[in-house]
Formats: structure tokens, sequence, C-alpha cells
């Protein structure tokens, strides 16, 4: 409880029954708990990491190699352990890709400043350091980074099976099958502004997943897969050169919404009514005929009997379908979201080679399919068990996010540590121009980045201080220095020529993310908790997610 003293008179500061954690005590305590969730991920990262079960209190199972989805599943409690999971989503919603890397490397950040802290340096001295670190190691990634164009397939490929790589989903052939639909995904949903700049937006890569075949059985969709299914049994199964029209309406009639009420007193007067409500819904069908359009997609519902008059004049249709499909529709057949069929014309309508409704597993799906240069495709997930293809899903994710910031950014690094010790060494050569004691924590800035090649040689089995020490001195020289840590051959060997490419955005994103989760952290020196209020963390995060935002998505 916090006290002070006030006149010899007690002040109390908080209610009775909160705690509060003061000064070092509470540094030590947050390095401590970041350390700590930094040695969660640790054995997974790279190849030939290890997986993960994580098993829920209601018995579900996730085997996963991604560090972000460890940590989501783990429900941490703790302040601290909520900011690390949150740079982890941070990093997989900027780049997708390195969420284990970023999680270690904010852990060694903080292992790092507790030394410098035991050492008497203070907290702010620190943080000054390694925000001189972190500029400075951006700056050195950049430039060792190398120029890849979204035409270059074998370098495209070449980053995409090294995101790939560490994920447990096939072997080799089906991990290059994966990536080359990825590849050919982005750059199917990729725009070119005038100036030249490259945008991808994930969210045109759809990626739908249903257990059942094996993973290599995983589709390329040009167009999108929608999990519904053809709302009437009378209506077509599939259609050819189909001519779509996406609504935003219920064939339905509308209620009132006033208190009127329609007295009806003879059974003439009832079989008028009904006549009227069939004729206002078989209008409503002739408007969609009319128009040209042979299969619709509505996000709200379709009365019964405007199913059956559908149905009748040969028209498909797929209700209560999803916004985030819609406008997935939209860009892959070129349709026009329309709201009133008043004003549905032949120019509203979209394209698609193909769509049809199939039973998949036992469950129907609509595909739409055969779009002509869609700019939304569907990447078709399958796999053995629910378990491999949610795997599956997972990497093919981190893949999308790694191909796509390359394609972005044009700039590629190399990998297996081999970057990070290009970077280590480039800052305690900047160390040493800087005076100060900012010079310590810049040389535990590169220690820290050295933790991904030692994590790397230490999951292949090596000796981790032999392979550093090595790999130092080769990047000494010219020719050494696309060295990294060889997994597969258990030494250290030519990144580039065994092609372990990554983009230089997941480099940058770590090293930033990574620093300021360090300096949020090490800025805390009084931990309150007060009872009935919810634990909520000090300080705003980096990439501006909400705090302890565990279950938002
Ligand atoms: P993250 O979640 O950080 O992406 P991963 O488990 O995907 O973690 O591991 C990524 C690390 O593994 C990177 O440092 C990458 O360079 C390294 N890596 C991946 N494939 C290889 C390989 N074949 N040889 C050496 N290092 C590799
Ligand atoms: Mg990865």
């Amino acid at each position: 409880m916090a006290e002070n003293q006030l006149n010899g008179q007690q002040v109390l500061l908080l209610p009775e029954g909160a705690s509060r954690v003061i000064g070092r005590d509470a540094q030590r305590t947050n390095i401590a708990v970041a350390v700590a969730v930094a040695g969660a991920v640790k054995t997974t990262l790279g190849p030939k990491g290890m997986d993960k079960m994580l098993v829920s209190d209601l018995g579900d199972v996730v085997i996963t190699n991604d560090g972000a989805t460890i940590l989501q599943e783990m429900n941490v409690e703790h302040p601290v352990a909520k900011i690390m999971v949150n740079i982890a989503k941070t990093q997989d919603k900027e780049v997708g890709d390195g969420t284990t890397s970023v999680v270690i490397l904010a852990g060694e950040l903080l292992k790092g400043a507790g030394d410098l802290l035991d050492q008497g340096i203070h907290p702010t001295t620190v943080i000054r350091g390694y925000k001189m670190a972190s500029e400075k190691a951006s700056s050195i990634v950049s430039e060792y980074a190398r120029k890849v164009n979204v035409e270059d397939d074998k370098t495209l490929e070449k980053i995409a099976m090294v995101s790939m790589g560490s994920k447990n989903v096939g072997d080799e052939q089906t991990k290059l099958l994966l990536s080359r639909m990825v590849i050919k995904a982005v750059r199917q949903v990729m725009d070119k502004e005038a100036s030249g700049k490259v945008v991808v937006d994930h969210d045109f890569i759809k990626v739908e997943k249903k257990a059942g075949g094996s993973v290599a059985n995983t589709e390329f969709i040009n167009g999108v897969l929608v999990d519904k299914e053809v709302a009437h049994p009378g209506m077509p199964k599939s259609i050819a050169n189909a001519k779509i029209a996406l609504l935003d309406l219920a064939f339905e009639i509308e209620k009132t919404e006033t208190d009127a009420r329609i007295e009806i007193t003879s059974p003439e007067q009832m079989q008028s009514f009904l006549q009227q409500e069939e004729s206002i819904l078989k209008d409503m069908a002739e408007k969609v005929k009319k128009s040209g359009a042979n299969v619709i997609f509505t996000q709200k519902g379709i009365d019964d009997v405007a199913q059956h008059f559908l149905s009748k004049m040969g028209i498909m249709a797929i209700r209560r379908v999803k916004k985030s499909d819609m406008e997935k529709l939209a860009r892959a057949t070129k349709a026009k979201l329309v709201t009133s069929l008043d004003d549905l014309s032949s120019q509203d309508l979209g394209n698609a080679g193909m769509v049809e409704e199939r039973k998949i597993s036992g469950e129907h799906m609509v595909f739409v399919e055969k779009c002509k240069d869609p700019k939304s495709v569907t990447i078709f997930v399958r796999g053995s068990s629910e378990q491999v293809v949610d795997e599956a899903e997972r990497s093919i994710t981190d893949v999308i996010g790694a191909v796509s910031s390359a394609v972005i950014d044009g700039k590629y690094v190399m990998g297996g540590g081999s970057i990070e010790i290009d970077v280590a060494n480039g800052l305690r050569e900047y160390s040493s121009n800087v005076g100060g004691r900012e010079q310590l924590a810049i040389q535990k800035f590169a220690d820290a980045l050295e933790a991904i090649p030692k994590t790397l040689s230490e999951s292949a089995g090596m000796d981790a201080i032999d392979t550093l020490v090595q790999l130092r001195n080769k990047h000494k020289t010219k020719s050494g220095e696309t060295f990294g840590v060889d997994i597969f051959r258990n030494s250290v060997g030519d990144m580039e020529k065994s092609g372990i490419f990554e983009p230089l955005k997941v480099k940058t994103q770590a090293i930033t993310s990574a620093s300021e989760a360090a300096e949020i952290i090490l800025r805390i020196d009084d931990m309150i908790s007060s009872r009935g209020k919810s634990h909520g963390a000090p300080g705003g995060m980096p990439g501006g997610g909400p705090m302890g935002g565990m279950d938002s998505d």
C-alpha cells in the first residue's frame, strides 16, 4: 500500500487493497517478465525451431511455430507481457512476418538494459542510447539492402520460401507450390500508382480454408471463394459466363415501422393481400432478370417466395453474404454494389467465367472463378486436419506479408542472422564515436541483435559462441559479408548462395518496434494495481495498438 507522511500524518494515496511496486523493483520485475515472454517463443525461431502445442481450457489444440499466435494463445496477464504480445501483433499487422524475432529482440534489449541498470546507469541514459542505436541500425540495414522488382520470380520465390521455411506445412515441393501461389496472388491484386509506387492490399488475397485432402491440394482461385450455399435447391448450381449482380437489399416485404394495422375481415381480403405480396416479390425478381444478371449475391435475406421466382427464372442467388466478401467480389468481377433494384442495370453487373456451388468435405461453397484480371483472388487451403490447415493458413499469411513487403519496398536483405551481424558490427563501430554512457547502451543493442544468429545456431545444435565469433570475423571481409548460419549444414555459410533472403521491412520494423517496446518498459518506475480496476499498462504502444488488446483482432 502506498503511504506518504505529511506533518507526521499518514496520507493514503491509494485505496485499501491496492498494490504498488516502485523504482528498481518495478524495473527488475518488468525486465524479468519481458525476458520470460521472449524465452517462451525463442525455441521456435527458424527452420529448425520447434513447434508449440497450446491447449485451451476447453481442450482446443493449436500447434504452431508462429510467434504472434503463441503469445496470443498464451493469454498472458502481466501488463508488460501484454506489451510484448502487442509488438508481435504490430509486427504481424505491419509486415506479416518476423513476429518471433521482434519479441526475442525486445527481450534481449531489456536484458541488456538490466545489466546496465545494475551497473548504476540511469534508465534515461539507456533509453537515449537505444534510440540512437535503433536509428543507426535502421540506416545500416538499408545500406545492406538489395533491390528486387515485382517481376523477379527467382528472388521473390526465395523470400517466400524462407518465410515459409520455418513452418511445418509440408515438403519442399508443397512449400514451393504455396510460395508460387502467393507470388501470383500478390502480383494479381497489387496496384502500381502513377509515381511507380506499388500498393498491395492484403485484404484482397482471401485465404479460405477447409480441412480435407492434403496441403498439396491447396488451390489458387482467380476470383473469390464464398463460404455460403445457393439459396434454393431449384436454382442452377453452376453458371458459365456469369453476369453477377451485387446487392445490398432484402428480397422481402418491408415491414411497416408504424403501428398501422391491416384489418383483414374476409378470406377474399386475405387472398388479395397475399397476392399483392407475391406480386411485389415477383416484381423484384423480374427487375433482376431484366438487368441481365444470372447470379446475385446479396448482403441481406431472400424470402422463400422470392427464391421461388428467382429459381424459376434460372437465377442463382446467394444470400447473407458478408460485407467483406462483397467488397472482394466487386474487385474480382468488377460489379458495382447496388442498394435498390430500381437502380440495377446491365452496367452494374460483373463477370466471372464460372460461378459454381461445390460440396467440399460435406459443406457447400460457392466458387466465383475464372474472373478476368481479378483484383481480388483466393488461396483455398486444404490439409488433413483442422490443426494442419490452421498452421498452413498462418504460414501463407506470413508469406503474403513477406512477399508484399518485398514488392512494396523493393528491397531485401540476407537472412540466417547475416544482416544482424552486419548491423551489430556497424553499431559497435558507431558506438566508439559516441561519447558518454550512451555508448554502452549502443553496444548492448548490438549484442541484442546477435541473439538472432545465436538462437538460430542453437536450434541447429551448433556452438553459439563459436558461430558468433566466426561470423563476426567473416563479416569483416568483403567476401564474407553475406555469411550467416547455415542451418542445414550446421556451419556458417554464404546466405547469398543458399538464397536465404528476407524483406528489408521485416528487419526495420522489428528493430523499431523492439526498441520502442524496450523504451516503454524501461520508463516505468511505478506499477500500481488497484482492486476492482483491470490492469492497464501504462504508456502507449508502438504502432498505436490498444493496450492489453489481447482479444481484439
Ligand atoms: P519469425 O517469426 O521471426 O519470422 P521464423 O521462425 O520465421 O521467425 O524464423 C525467422 C528466422 O529464421 C530469420 O532470421 C531467418 O533469416 C531465419 N531463417 C529462415 N530460413 C533459414 C534457413 N534456411 N537458413 C538459415 N536461417 C533461416
Ligand atoms: Mg518467419
